[in-house]
């Protein structure tokens, strides 16, 4: 038997599955990268081969996103944690002043990071109904002078995600999309930037994409540390330092292999018919339960408990002998979640709901 072949269904919520094909390929490329001499984790960042690299993984994004000329890409440390206080670092230098669309614990996070930079306004928050839906919010809710509004696209723990990009009236957005980039078709001009650990749905931990418009950059105050100055990774395409060049590499590997699979369409079409099995099914019973409001469902991360904290203990430990790993909610909230991104096959999904219905039979 192979290494493949014993490999499980792995819903871990991040770091999550990669794309066999490009494991298997980093694989054969491991020791001795393309003839070179030199495997991508030892060679030099300045070397012609990994400058290659990186501009290929740029141009290969650039075109899965359509991200325009006018918008800069960067593979910055730190996950998307540190943008958390980027953000508010960076932007938050007009009027002071940030609104914050709290749908789950990452958004709440992410607001309470930028109330250390500056006037940090909550402008709606789903928490006291347990985070189980997107706050709605008109766009005269906002404060005008806003430097910008922050949102969480998809909410990785509570299973919760935007279906349209959210009006506010003209004052430039910052997303989270750490769960959802790549997964679907993304009109890039509505947002002023957009950062994604890639941990979830792109490359190995260790970095995140920052998309952001130019008009952006170069806000920060004079005394910003450099690292933290998007300035600095935007100048010097993403070399100012060491960037993470094996994650890097990897992710340039995931775009490659998302184009010659359709591109975010094709993904996106898949990503429905996944998730969409897995809500049917959830619907069709009365036996698993997910508190997530219908039109707010995430396509990414699948969230629902039996009602009974001892049965979804179970349910996870059984699941994992049938070689199903990592379904346990996140350790906040308990429960079950699915984690099903791009790179989880629709056999995968599939083997998940034949396990969910006998499981059902065997514990009703
Ligand atoms: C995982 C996650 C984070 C935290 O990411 P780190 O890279 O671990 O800092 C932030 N936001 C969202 C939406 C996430 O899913």
């Amino acid at each position: 038997m192979t290494a493949y072949n014993k490999r499980a269904y792995n819903f871990s919520a991040g770091p999550s599955m990669l794309p066999i094909e490009v494991i298997e390929e980093a694989a054969a490329q491991l020791v001795n990268y393309k003839g070179c001499g030199e495997s991508v984790m030892e060679m030099s960042h300045r070397s012609k081969e990994f400058k290659a690299i990186l501009e290929d993984a740029e141009k290969n994004l650039r075109d899965l996103l359509s991200i325009p000329d006018d918008y800069t890409v960067m593979f910055i440390q730190g996950g998307a944690t540190l943008q958390f206080s980027m953000v508010p670092m960076n932007l938050m230098t007009g009027s002071g002043k940030a609104d914050y669309i709290v749908g789950g614990s990452w958004a709440k996070k992410a607001a309470k990071e930028a109330e250390k930079f500056g006037d940090v306004k909550v402008v709606a928050t789903s928490e006291p109904d347990t985070f189980t839906y997107i706050p709605k919010v008109d766009p005269s809710e906002f404060r005008k002078d806003a430097d910008y509004v922050h949102i969480t696209y998809n909410n990785t723990i509570y299973g919760t995600h935007y279906g349209s990009v959210p009006d506010t009236g003209g004052i430039p957005l910052v997303a989270d999309m750490s769960s959802c980039i790549l997964s679907e078709e993304i009109d890039v001009t509505k947002f002023a930037l957009i950062y994604a650990g890639v941990q979830k749905n792109v490359a190995p931990a260790g970095m995140t994409v920052v998309i952001m418009k130019n008009d952006f950059i170069g806000k920060a105050p004079a005394d910003t540390p450099v690292y933290l100055d998007y300035k600095t990774h935007g100048e010097n395409g993403s070399t100012y330092n060491t960037p993470p060049c094996f994650c890097i590499y990897i992710a340039g590997e995931v775009f490659k292999y998302l184009k010659k699979n359709g591109g975010l369409k094709a993904m996106e079409n898949k990503n429905r018919e996944k998730a969409g099995k897995l809500y049917d099914y959830l619907d069709s019973t009365d036996f698993y339960k997910t508190p997530v409001a219908k039109e707010d469902r995430s396509l990414m991360n699948v969230v629902f408990v039996t009602g009974d904290e001892e049965l979804d203990k179970k349910f996870v430990a059984e699941a994992k002998e049938a070689n199903m790993h990592n379904l346990n909610g996140h350790r906040s909230i308990g429960g079950m979640r699915a984690s099903i991104y791009n790179a989880m096959p629709e056999e995968g999904v599939d083997a998940l709901i034949e396990f969910m219905k006998k499981f059902e039979k065997e514990n009703r």
